[in-house]
C-alpha cells in the first residue's frame, strides 16, 4: 500500500501523497474546511478547498471516521506554523478522499484529556480511550521503557526466559488465583504471584543471569492502587552479593531515566541507602518520599531501604511470617540470633523506593537446604506442608545450587511515575477496575454448565443463582 505516515509529510513538501487515519476534528471556516487527521505517528492539518473531489465528500465526514486522503503537502506560511504539532510546519491540500469506515459518535471526547471521564466508561471503551493523546503518550513511554530494559540486559548477557503461568503456589504474601484442571479432577493450577521459584531453579540450572518481563497475579482485596495482574521486570543472578544487584539496578534505573525521560532529574546519585530501622525511626515509613519539592513532577528521588527484618509477627495468624518471602537469606552477622530472637534477624533484602513508592524489591536467596529448612520451621511450616509445597526447591538445593540473588521491579508503577501520572491504570493498556473487573470484555463472567462439568466444579446455591442470570444467554464453547 502506497501510504505516507503523517509524521513523514514534513519531508514531502510539494509532493502528492496518500495518508490514512482517523478524523480528530473537523472545522468549517466559511467555504474552507479543515480536518486534523491522526495516525500512529501524529496529526496533520488538511485543507479542503471548493472545486476538488475531496471537498465534495468532506461535509459528511465526522470525528473518528477512518479516511484515506490524497493531496499535496505544502509548507505553512511562517506565521501559521504550529509548534505543538510534529507536522506543524506543513499542511496538506486534499485532492481526493475515500471513507474507509464510519464511526458512531464516541461516548466521550477522544481529542481531550480523558482522565476525568468516568472510569467504567473509559474502560468499557478502552480502545477509544487509547486514541487520546495522553494515553498514546503513556503507552508509547511504556514501550520505550520495556525496549530499553530488554536491550540493556541483553547487552549484559542476561538470558530472557519465560516461566510458566500455570503452576503451583509460590508464597509472596497474597491470595492466589486458581485454575481448575480438567484432566485431573479435583486438582488445580495456580497463577504465579511471581516467578520466584522458577528463577531460583534457573540459577540451579546454571543460567547465571536471567530476566523476564513477567506477568504476576495476586488475588488481593483491592487495597489502594493495585491490579490483580501486573507486570514485573524480574531478574536473578548467580555468584553475586547484595552490592552487585544494587549496583546493576541503580545503573539500569539511571540510564533508563536519561534515555527515555531526559526531562527528569535524579535528585541524589548514587542512590542513598537507608537501613529499614533508620527509615522507620526517621520517616515512620519504609517508603520515604525524599523529594525536595514534592510538587515537582520531574524530580526523581530514588532511595534504597536495606536490611529489613527477615520475619515479622502476624497478630492475625499469631506466628512469624516472612517480611519478604521465605527464600530470603538471613544476614550472616545475625545468624546466631535465629533460634533465640528470630524477630531481630535482618535479611539480605532491599527495596528501591521512588518518590514514596516501592518500585523494586529483592533479596539474596538461601541456597542451602539446611538453612531453608530452618526458616520453614521458624515460620511454622509443618513437615508435611514443607515437603508438599517446597520439596522440589529443597531437593534442587542439593544438586549444586550456586549462591544467588535477584530483584523484581514493578513496571506499571515505574511507568506511572515516569509518565507523571498518579494512577497505575494510566500506564496499562487494558487495566481492571478498582474491584478487579474488566468492563470491556465483561470479565469475570459465568461459564456454561458444560464447562463447569468439564473441570469438575459444582457451584454453591448462591453462586448458581447469580451465575444463571447471565450464563443462560451465553454459549461458552
Ligand atoms: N519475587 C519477589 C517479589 O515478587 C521479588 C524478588 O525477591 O526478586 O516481590
Amino acid at each position: 500500500m502506497n501510504r505516507t505516515m503523517v509524521a513523514d509529510t514534513i519531508n514531502k513538501i510539494g509532493e502528492e501523497v496518500t495518508i490514512m487515519g482517523w478524523v480528530e476534528t473537523r472545522r468549517d471556516h466559511g467555504k474552507i474546511v479543515f480536518i486534523d487527521l491522526r495516525d500512529r505517528t501524529g496529526k496533520l492539518q488538511i485543507v479542503f478547498v471548493p472545486g476538488s473531489r475531496a471537498y465534495e465528500k468532506v461535509s459528511e465526514v465526522r470525528p473518528e471516521w477512518v479516511l484515506s486522503i490524497v493531496g499535496k503537502v505544502k509548507a505553512r506560511p511562517e506565521k501559521l506554523i504550529n509548534k505543538n504539532l510534529v507536522t506543524g510546519t506543513v499542511e496538506m491540500e486534499a485532492a481526493d478522499l475515500e471513507v474507509l469506515n464510519e464511526s458512531k459518535t464516541p461516548p466521550f471526547e477522544v481529542d481531550k484529556d480523558t482522565s476525568k471521564v468516568e472510569e467504567e466508561l473509559r474502560l468499557k471503551y478502552r480502545y477509544l480511550d487509547l486514541r487520546s493523546d495522553r494515553m498514546v503518550k503513556n503507552i508509547t513511554l511504556r514501550h520505550h521503557i520495556i525496549r530499553f530494559i530488554r536491550e540493556y540486559l541483553w547487552s549484559q548477557d542476561f538470558r530472557e526466559i519465560e516461566t510458566p503461568y500455570l503452576t503451583k503456589s509460590t508464597p509472596e504474601g497474597a491470595r492466589e488465583f486458581v485454575v481448575p484442571s480438567r484432566l485431573f479432577s479435583g486438582e488445580f493450577y495456580v497463577l504465579p504471584q511471581s516467578p520466584q521459584q522458577f528463577k531460583q531453579l534457573l540459577m540451579v540450572a546454571g543460567i547465571e543471569k536471567y530476566f523476564q518481563i513477567a506477568r504476576c497475579f495476586r488475588d488481593e482485596d483491592q487495597r489502594g492502587d493495585r491490579q490483580p495482574e501486573f507486570t514485573q521486570l524480574d531478574l536473578e543472578m548467580s555468584f553475586v552479593e547484595e552490592e552487585d544487584i544494587l549496583k546493576l539496578t541503580e545503573s539500569l534505573m539511571t540510564d533508563l531515566t536519561k534515555a527515555v525521560c531526559p526531562e527528569k532529574r535524579i535528585a541524589m546519585a548514587p542512590f542513598p541507602r537507608i537501613s529499614y530501622k533508620d527509615s522507620m525511626e526517621k520517616y515512620q515509613s519504609d517508603k520515604p518520599d525524599l523529594r525536595k519539592d514534592k510538587g515537582d513532577k520531574n524530580e526523581l528521588a530514588f532511595v534504597w531501604i536495606v536490611g529489613a527484618p527477615l520475619f515479622k509477627y502476624s497478630a492475625s495468624e499469631k506466628k512469624l511470617v516472612s517480611s519478604h518471602h521465605p527464600f530470603t537469606m538471613p544476614r550472616a552477622e545475625d545468624l546466631e540470633m535465629l533460634d533465640k530472637e528470630p524477630e531481630k534477624v535482618r535479611a539480605y533484602a532491599y527495596d528501591l523506593v521512588l518518590n514514596g513508592f516501592e518500585v523494586a524489591g529483592g533479596s539474596v536467596r538461601i541456597h542451602k537446604r539446611d538453612i531453608q529448612e530452618k526458616i520453614f520451621k521458624l515460620l511454622g511450616v509443618s513437615e508435611e506442608e514443607k515437603n508438599r509445597r517446597f520439596g522440589h526447591m529443597l531437593e534442587a538445593f542439593e544438586f549444586g545450587a550456586p549462591p544467588h540473588g535477584g530483584i523484581a521491579s514493578g513496571l506499571d508503577r515505574l511507568v506511572t511515575i515516569l509518565a507523571g501520572e498518579e494512577v497505575i491504570r494510566e500506564a496499562m493498556a487494558f487495566p481492571k477496575t478498582g474491584d478487579a473487573r474488566d468492563p470491556l470484555m465483561g470479565a469475570p463472567s459465568p461459564i456454561s454448565e458444560k464447562q463447569l462439568k468439564d473441570v469438575h466444579i459444582e457451584l454453591s446455591k448462591e453462586a448458581k443463582g447469580k451465575a444463571l442470570k447471565t450464563a443462560d444467554t451465553e454459549t461458552n464453547d
